[in-house]
């Protein structure tokens, strides 16, 4: 028989670190923060971007900051 090991209780978590490409500054250090149901503020520690962006709840940060990133391409957020 083997030896019984001690049970390890693992911390997951389930969500990931929303860490992301800052569109100003390029470093990995933008973050998307839910403020309310429907406002998320979108942060870079580096460059102090600082934007108030409006999404649903509903919607996934990822998916909040591609639209983001995608408005600023097209110019429709300057930042
Ligand atoms: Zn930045």
């Amino acid at each position: 028989m083997g030896r019984r090991k001690r049970k390890v209780i693992k911390v997951f978590k389930r969500k990931l670190p929303k860490i992301l490409a800052c569109p100003k500054c390029g470093n990995i250090s933008l973050i998307v923060d839910r403020v309310s149901d429907d406002v998320v503020n979108i942060k870079c520690g580096t460059c102090h971007l600082f934007y108030p962006y409006s999404a649903p709840k509903e919607k996934e940060y990822i998916d909040t900051y591609n639209e983001f990133v995608d408005k600023i391409n097209r110019g429709e957020i300057q930042i």
